[in-house]
């Protein structure tokens, strides 16, 4: 393929332009952005290298529930950055040890496993089930099943698009990992029948966040708790996108006052400055962990623990749990008025909603490139979800301009 090279042209081209063209030459194309190019941003609010302000709808799917920059954890950061950041854990850190102790305690389990990217996160979660299962509770070697969700996202590696649903994300990356099975999202009764002897763990988000913010019917985590206990299966909750404030709870299984076996964190947990991730459990689950049957170079470094303790020790105030349920009701009220004018439905929970565009109207992306023209970033989930969820630092005002803006664009 000839490349036309961004220097070639004879025409001045803007500094938008410029940009987006060196990203499509040399930037593999795994993303379909928007075309806006930031340059900084500031609590819910970010800048493009026009100088242009958009209130960021998105918030890094998540991984900015705090907003850019927050003060608190740029202080933070920055202090340690000037101390320590790499040690491996052929050592120990001073920094690994207090921040391991506090997110234990703020899910309520014994132990944490440090990891960076949410995916690797969830690998350790599906490793220390299927060890779990064969040290503890006796499944026959080799034989371990998962039971997860159609319409699931838990990331990119190949053994998670292994029992991923999306056409797109799994093409052509086969031969598949075995040992998963698949089930309607929100069915109890098909959960229980794919349920048997060899099942370790059942795999799930209790809101499906990619999947277009797909709460499940009441009740329905309270279900799948009772049918793990009963079939003594570990309840993996992938809390990933929905923990860590963003619904108003500390956790969405919370609503239902529901406590999984595992607790699978990432996004927000880095403060939006560095990859965090991390699983929870107790210690007769986590114990079958051993030196050397699992790790991460950089997982539990001295810089992600000193950010990740900092944003526990900001979630245990409760004060952006509070946030999320106030700007939520807002952003929720607000929305519900735009439903039959070009909104089909809306699901919200806390600050997070899925709006799904009617199709006579437009499609999720075009609503999103619309949205765009009116200084607000967002993303489209699924064909026709635009998925909202901006930093709980927002302000009212931010609130209302959204649903301003979203109103303009549905009214055509
Ligand atoms: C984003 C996400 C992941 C994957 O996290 P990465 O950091 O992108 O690897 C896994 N599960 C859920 C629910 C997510 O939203």
């Amino acid at each position: 393929m000839t490349r036309t090279s961004p220097e070639a042209s004879s025409l001045p081209v803007s500094d938008t332009e410029a940009h987006i063209e060196l990203n499509e030459a040399y930037a593999a194309h795994n993303y379909h952005p928007l075309r806006v190019v930031l340059s900084s941003g500031e609590g819910a609010w970010v800048t493009d290298v026009e100088g242009r302000r958009y209130l960021d709808c998105l918030a890094g799917y998540s991984a900015l529930n705090f907003g850019h920059g927050h003060p608190r954890l740029v202080a933070r950061a920055q202090e340690q950055l000037g101390r320590l950041t790499l040690t491996s854990r052929a050592f120990y850190n001073d920094q690994l040890g207090p921040f391991a102790r506090d997110l234990a305690q703020l899910t309520g389990k014994e132990m944490v496993l440090p990891m960076n990217s949410g995916a690797e996160a969830v690998e350790t979660a599906i490793k220390v089930a299927r060890k779990w299962g064969y040290l503890v509770k006796g499944v026959p070697e080799n034989r371990a099943t998962i039971v997860a969700m159609e319409g699931n996202f838990h990331g990119r590696t190949t053994t998670i698009v292994s029992f991923s649903t999306d056409a797109v994300a799994t093409a052509h990356y086969a031969p598949y990992t075995p040992g998963f099975r698949l089930v309607p999202y929100g069915d109890a009764a098909a959960l229980e029948a794919a349920v048997d002897e060899t099942t370790v763990a059942v795999l799930l988000e209790p809101i499906q966040g990619e999947g277009g913010v797909i709460i499940p019917p009441e009740g329905y985590l309270q279900q799948v708790r009772t049918l793990c206990n009963s079939a003594g299966v570990l309840m993996v909750a992938d809390e990933i996108q929905s923990g860590l404030a963003r619904t108003g709870r500390t956790f969405a299984c919370s609503h239902e006052e529901v406590v999984p076996d595992v607790y699978v964190l990432g996004k927000a947990l880095g403060g939006g400055i560095y990859p965090v991730s991390a699983i929870a459990a107790d210690g007769d689950v986590l114990e079958v962990i051993t030196p050397g049957s699992h790790g991460s170079t950089f997982g539990g470094n001295p810089l992600a623990a000193a950010i990740g303790r900092e944003v526990v020790a900001m979630l245990e105030t409760g004060e952006y749990q509070e946030c999320a349920r106030t700007l939520g009701d807002r952003l929720a009220a607000g929305l519900g008025e735009l439903v039959g004018n070009g909104v089909d439905a809306v699901r919200t929970r806390g600050l997070w909603a899925g709006v799904d565009i009617s199709p006579e109207l437009s499609t999720g992306r075009r609503v999103c490139e619309d949205l765009l023209d009116h200084g607000v970033l967002a993303k489209e989930a699924h064909g026709q979800t635009v998925r909202l969820a901006p930093p709980l630092v927002a302000s009212e005002d931010d609130i209302d301009l959204l649903v301003r803006a979203l109103g303009e664009v549905c009214a055509g």
